[in-house]
């Protein structure tokens, strides 16, 4: 423990945001780190409880007391060579987690939890500015040939990690760069790409192949993977939008959120957007359903687009403003939240089903829509209309794409359609096949398919080899 006095002297100060009127005039991140001293105060607050709650908010089991003890006596180095053990991409975290570590911190009964994941940031930022990650090749090749298919940031770990215990592993990306939504889902300014390429570059020093542009069950046989590796993991996402299948749903300029955020993304990354029909909210009435994280990126791609208005319908009730702390900690609490694009200028409302869209001369001008109760029942004389020239579905995530590959294998399926493997030994019911991320666990989280990867990348390991010295 840092400072034994720390959380009772020190306020929790966190990173702010840069004034919404500023960074909705460009797409790059916007948070404003600590300085130094602020962020050894903000660890020095950890109290280093007896039982550290935070470890099983996290996921990747961060060892998060002892990385704020090393922070708070300046030990930089140490602290991030402590993170990596247990999380390949704290980046990617520091950044775009929702940080379920802090819910779960014991501070957090007060309202006032250690600043983790801005800790978390610092030391990884401070890490790559200062030449502490350094590509890790394995010493000793095992001349095991292993196929990933999927590079978001369950692939990515368990490509990592599989790499660094000898193995000979090939990463296939039917895009044309890896990163899965880390890259063509999550808007720049939440998270900057350069922040992929270096691990990419890291991960290529460490003998890891990426095959770019490959759609394995389209390019690439699914039978030629199964004779040419000695292992596959599966880490393909869960690719499915849910729709909204209402009257008008075929009217032009209704789309899913995940046909308009790749096409900014890609933009940004100077990449063909592959389609004759751009998608764009300048001077749009914009309106997204869905109020999930799909939702508010659609809403800071709109507003950054020059959208007229955005408005966000949920078809869930309110949340409350707070939390039943007694009843809710140290889990992750359902309460409201409003994210950073929110902030920026969109309407939400709840309660919210929408019956039809309508149109004129086949593109969407309006929405027809009731309120329901808590239990989506309709509520009489409660229809309104709302203005539309754009809306984007944001309702998330059925399953994985079964047709191709999937279909191909003959890989079985979950009851809710992802692929079908347990939480330790992460094997499919094909032999030599495994699956993680969200094609496994269903739409999740970045640091969930990190966790999945790299417990993934431990069971192929010891499939392979009898044993494994990967920590899960
Ligand atoms: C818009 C959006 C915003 C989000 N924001 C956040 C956030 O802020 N924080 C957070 O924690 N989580 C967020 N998430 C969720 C998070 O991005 C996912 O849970 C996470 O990326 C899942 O990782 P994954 O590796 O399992 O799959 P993915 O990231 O989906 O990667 C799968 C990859 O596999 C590739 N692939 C699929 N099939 C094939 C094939 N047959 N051949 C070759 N390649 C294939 C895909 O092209 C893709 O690149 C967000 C999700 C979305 C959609
Ligand atoms: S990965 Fe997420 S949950 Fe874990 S310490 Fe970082 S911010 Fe917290």
């Amino acid at each position: 423990m840092g400072k034994v006095t720390g959380f009772l002297e020190i306020d929790r100060r966190d990173r702010r945001y840069a004034p919404a009127s500023d960074r909705i005039r460009h797409y790059k991140e916007f948070m404003i780190p600590l300085s130094e001293e602020a962020t050894k105060d903000q660890a020095a607050r950890c109290m280093d409880c007896g039982i550290p709650f935070c470890h099983s908010g996290c996921p990747v089991n961060n060892q998060i007391p002892d990385w704020n003890d090393l922070v708070y006596h300046s030990d930089w180095e140490e602290a991030s060579r402590n993170l990596h053990s247990t999380n390949n991409f704290p980046e990617f975290t520091g950044r775009i987690c929702p940080a379920p570590c802090e819910a779960a911190c014991t501070l957090n009964i007060d309202d006032s939890p250690v600043t983790i994941k801005t800790i978390e940031c610092a030391i990884v930022d401070r890490a790559w500015a200062n030449g502490w990650i350094k590509p890790e090749p394995a010493d000793v090749k095992t001349g095991k040939k292993i196929a990933v298919v999927g590079s978001g940031p369950a692939g990515l770990a368990c490509a990592q990690q599989l790499a660094r215990a000898g193995h000979e592993v090939h990463v296939y990306e039917k895009n044309a760069k890896p990163g899965g939504l880390l890259r063509y889902g999550i808007p720049d300014f939440k998270m900057e790409k350069h922040v992929i390429d270096r691990r990419i570059v890291q991960m290529q020093a460490e003998g890891v192949h990426f095959h770019n542009g490959v759609n394995v069950g389209v390019d690439l046989d699914a039978a030629a993977l199964l004779e040419g590796f000695d292992a596959i993991v599966l880490s393909g996402g869960a690719e499915k939008p849910r729709d909204l299948k209402i009257p008008g749903r075929e009217l032009s300029g209704v789309h899913f959120a995940m046909d308009f955020l790749p096409q900014q993304n890609r933009r940004i990354g100077r990449e063909p957007i592959h389609t004759n029909e751009p998608i764009l909210a300048s001077a749009m009435h914009v309106v997204v359903i869905g109020g999930g994280d799909t939702g508010s990126d659609c809403i800071g791609t709109a507003i950054r687009q020059g959208a007229l208005s955005v408005t966000q319908l949920e078809i869930m009730p309110r949340p409350p403003d707070k939390e039943n702390k007694p009843l809710t900690w140290p889990n992750w609490p359902l309460k409201m939240r409003t994210s950073s694009s929110q902030e920026e200028g969109a309407e939400r409302d709840f309660s919210i089903l929408t019956k039809e869209f309508r149109g004129e001369n086949g593109a969407v001008k309006k929405l027809v829509c009731v309120r329901v109760d808590a239990n989506f029942k309709e509520i009489p004389d409660s229809a309104f209309e709302l203005r539309a020239d754009l809306v984007l579905l944001a309702m998330g995530f059925v399953s994985p794409v079964h047709e191709g590959l999937l279909n191909d294998l003959g890989v079985a399926f979950d009851p809710r359609g992802n692929v079908l493997a347990d939480e330790v030994s992460y094997k499919t019911s094909l032999a030599k096949v495994f699956a993680c991320g969200d094609m496994r666990r269903g739409q999740s989280l970045v640091v969930w398919a990190i966790r999945e990867g790299r417990q993934t990348a431990q069971s192929v390991d010891t499939f392979l080899m009898g044993s494994s010295q990967l920590p899960r």
